[in-house]
């Protein structure tokens, strides 16, 4: 390589390292979302503002894993993830910085953001919400008795429940949230008569749930709303008979209401474009961000009096506003490490 063109090279360098500090006109996100939706949503905020996003993909746990090991000097600035604990997870271990915005603070709900510090100041903040429902072969079982998730662990079940890893964040929130709800005895309690009623070893994501109970392996299965959206919309026909076997319980509509995951956004500990970062999380939360946001994967918008229009979530919820809880969803992170410990004991793998 000639000696100008090495020259070059280092100049080229040195402007893409430069992009990972502050730059009023840049924004560096790291993304647990995949949703192809998604990326009009971040050409309105570049539009809007001016402001140009660089994104980094990868899951939950990539992410938490890749800001631990850059340190100091992660370029990332605003960060998106996929269930409550994880961002809790990020929260705890010092990832995030909290931040102050009244127009994120007006919007969001305070059992779907993260508990505020001594000056007010917040971690993290909901952006869309998913539940996690009972679905049930129609021919086999009456939603009645299914209502509720203790009855999961009913013995009438015995041999009869698909549900993915008790060890994956969406069931370590639901059973977090479940300790808070039933006390940590009849939670353990609960978790192992689910441990009894398995139809198999745990294996594969909620759509593979949802399949093992239309093809009748299972009677009875757990999955986040949106899985089942996914299959009802479907133009695989495929599809489409697998979501015409199954019906849908949002359960707990008696007591404290249906267990409510969130995808949600903070700003990174090191950010170098902190103020852009805000902005971006503020403008998800807007209106129309949120409608587009939430619809683009299936989920409910985090936000008070956004109107969504989505048929497959109308059909599943009959057009009616279902009962979700609404305890902190901070404390399906708290909870994390007891439900393991109660999931090892019970030989839930
Ligand atoms: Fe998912």
């Amino acid at each position: 390589m000639s000696s100008s063109l090495k020259a070059l090279f280092s100049v080229c360098a040195i402007a893409a390292a430069s992009a990972a500090y502050a730059d009023a006109q840049m924004l560096n996100l790291y993304s647990a979302r995949h949703y192809s939706t998604d990326e009009e949503l971040y050409n309105g905020f570049t539009k809007a503002t001016g402001i140009k996003i660089n994104r980094v993909d990868s899951d939950d746990a990539g992410i938490i894993a890749r800001l631990k090991a850059e340190g100091q000097s992660s370029p990332a600035d605003v960060i998106l993830l996929v269930d409550a604990a994880r961002l809790y997870r990020g929260e705890v271990d010092g990832l995030f910085q909290p931040i102050r915005s009244k127009p994120l603070e007006d919007v969001i709900p305070a059992n779907l953001r993260a508990h505020p510090a001594a000056d007010g100041s917040i971690s993290w903040f909901g952006l869309s919400t998913r539940a996690r429902v009972i679905v049930y072969n129609k021919a086999k079982v009456k939603p009645e008795d299914v209502a509720t998730y203790e009855s999961l662990a009913d013995p009438k079940f015995k041999g009869q429940l698909c549900i993915r890893s008790g060890s994956h964040p969406y069931n370590l929130s639901l059973f977090g949230t479940m300790v808070e709800h039933l006390g940590e005895q009849k939670a353990e309690a609960w978790i192992k008569g689910m441990t009894a009623n398995l139809a198999r070893t745990p294996k594969g994501g909620d759509i593979d749930q949802i399949k093992g109970v239309a093809s009748g392996e299972c009677t009875i299965g757990v999955s986040n709303s949106y899985y089942l959206a996914r299959l009802m919309r479907s133009a695989k026909p495929e599809d489409q008979a697998v979501a015409a076997k199954v019906g849908v319980v949002f359960p707990n509509q008696s007591s404290w209401g249906t267990h409510l995951n969130i995808a949600g956004g903070a700003v990174a500990r090191h950010a170098k474009n902190k103020d852009n970062a805000i902005k971006f999380l503020e403008y998800l939360a807007s209106p129309v961000a949120q409608n587009y946001f939430a619809n683009g994967n299936n989920e409910w918008p985090a936000a008070r009096n956004v109107e969504l229009d989505n048929p497959a979530l109308k059909t599943m919820t009959q057009g009616k506003p279902f009962k979700s809880e609404t305890i902190p969803i901070s404390a399906a992170g708290r909870n994390q490490v007891k439900v393991q410990q109660m999931l090892d004991r019970a030989g839930f793998q």
